[in-house]
């Protein structure tokens, strides 16, 4: 056994693949980002680039964690569901371990953001975290006592893909169709591309997710009300399931301020007699949760 000093994230992204090193105190030893590589063997062999500088500089072989944009699937290891295609199909893990000589950890992006939060962001010291990401998409992660909780299948906290629920009626009859094969999933109501496409549908106007809460217009308040409000139907399920000590938010919609006075209340009114508000925070690390996320993987004092 001997103590981790340095732990390195990386977070493999579509466009740009970054490494960070952390030293044992949680501070930023080294931060390199590169394109990523169109293929496979590219890939691996920028990684093995990125870890061998990262050891020179640190003096160190650090422990390896990597946030990817997919799972891996239970049993066999190999990847799924990432939007880098080329990775689907890929024992990356133990690619990536015979190639570094170290164990390897993975977790998909959302988990390494409710990772990166637990650890030293809005959620630090928190027993039961759930980090949302509500962004493009809508996904979710779940972190126990500084562990991600990965599931019998590795879907723990996709909430994004659970129906909306108690739809109204108006809600049941518009109810888009998710990528996902299914209709009426959390996603299309509460991703940025879903407030834009509930805003056209009742006001007939074009207008992004950023647009729309930045404005103080009439329409832009009440779809941005619509929006906390189906947040606020999935959270409270999520919240009798669960009970996290705190709820963190991330990705682009995370931004608007208004939900972090709006949610709690919300929350309370539609949960099962929780006697207070849950905590709804904001995130610290922004698009850094990812990398640093992964770093965290190893949380352990000793390997
Ligand atoms: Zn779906």
């Amino acid at each position: 056994m001997r103590p981790i000093s340095v732990r390195l994230g990386i977070d493999l992204g579509g466009t740009k693949t970054e490494i960070m090193a952390l030293g044992a105190n949680g501070a930023v030893a080294l931060r390199q980002r590169i394109v990523t590589p169109k293929d496979y063997g590219s890939l691996m062999r920028a990684i093995a680039d990125l870890v061998k500088v990262a050891d020179a500089q640190t003096e160190s072989c650090g422990s390896v964690g990597m946030a990817i944009p997919g799972s891996e699937s239970f049993g066999s290891n190999l990847i799924k569901n990432a939007n880098t295609t080329y990775l689907n199909g890929r024992p990356l893990r133990h690619d990536l371990e015979t190639l570094l000589g170290r164990p390897v950890r993975l977790a998909n992006d959302a988990n390494c953001f409710a990772l990166s939060e637990a650890s030293d962001g809005a959620a630090a010291g928190a027993g039961t975290v759930f980090g949302v990401i509500a962004g493009t998409g809508v996904g979710g992660g779940v972190v126990v006592d500084g562990k991600v909780i990965g599931g019998a299948h590795g879907v723990t906290g996709e909430w994004g893909h659970i129906p909306l629920p108690a739809p109204t009626v108006e809600e049941v009859t518009t109810a888009p169709l998710c990528y996902c094969g299914k209709r009426g999933c959390l996603e299309v109501w509460c991703s940025g591309p879903g407030l834009a496409a509930d805003f056209k549908r009742l006001t007939g106007r074009d207008s992004t997710a950023g647009e729309i809460a930045a404005s103080d217009g009439a329409d832009e308040r009440a779809a941005i009300g619509r929006l906390t409000d189906r947040f606020a139907r999935a959270m409270a399920t999520m919240v009798n399931i669960l009970d996290p000590d705190v709820i963190v938010m991330g990705g682009g919609l995370s931004n608007i301020d208004r939900l972090y006075d709006e949610l709690p209340p919300l929350v309370e009114k539609y949960g099962f007699n929780l006697g207070g508000p849950p905590r709804i925070v904001k995130n610290t690390h922004g698009d850094s949760s990812g990398v640093r996320g992964a770093a965290w993987l190893w949380p352990q004092e000793n390997v």
